[in-house]
């Protein structure tokens, strides 16, 4: 009878390492998203940079996109919205002058900060940068504080699993087929 089970057993084994089959490719989902928000900072910074270059207009101690897109810059520094990878993904402008600015995600950070926080988010491991550079700056500083409230967060079964699963789909597929074989014997030894 186990022998039956092994074989089932490493039958789906072999399925799932059969080449080409993208299904239990691994991907690091949180870095995948953290590089495509730190792109969209980088675009903010250098639309804001060229804005500084071209006007001679002041800008905000701190501003939600929004705000900045109509009523300082307009379509030609910002053609198009950053899409922000998650819900959570809300920029804002942070500066202490025209020359020191930076544009700042509520969960990513700014994009140049002397301080790296890995936190969990979800089933996405995500790593966010802050500097003490506009630490001054009220709303800067809440912003922060409410940021380092992840490095808390505690995620659910489901999203450990899916964590596990993107980062190490075979194994964990393995460790899973495994619990369940082992339940599945005593269940029936009983
Ligand atoms: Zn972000």
């Amino acid at each position: 009878m186990l022998k039956n089970y092994l074989i089932a057993v490493m039958l789906l084994a072999g399925f799932l390492i059969a080449p080409g089959n993208s299904s239990v490719m691994a991907a690091d989902t949180g870095k995948l998203i953290t590089n495509q928000c730190r792109q969209n900072i980088k675009m903010l910074n250098e639309a804001t940079q060229k804005f500084v270059n071209d006007t001679g207009d002041q800008l905000p101690p701190w501003a939600r996109y929004e705000t900045v897109k109509s009523s300082l810059m307009n379509l030609d520094y910002l053609p198009t919205d950053p899409v922000g990878p998650t819900p959570d993904c809300k920029y804002n402008l942070v500066s202490n002058s025209r020359e020191d600015f930076q544009w700042y995600c509520n969960l990513h950070g700014v994009l140049e900060g002397e301080k790296t926080v890995n936190f969990q988010y979800h089933e996405h491991q995500i790593m966010a940068k802050t500097t003490s550079r506009y630490i001054n700056n009220k709303r800067y500083k809440e912003h922060v504080s409410e940021l380092l409230r992840w490095t808390d967060y505690a995620p659910t079964p489901v999203e450990r699993l899916k964590y596990h699963y993107n980062m190490n789909p075979l194994s964990t597929i393995l460790v899973m087929v495994g619990v369940l074989l082992i339940i599945f014997i005593v269940y029936r030894t009983l």
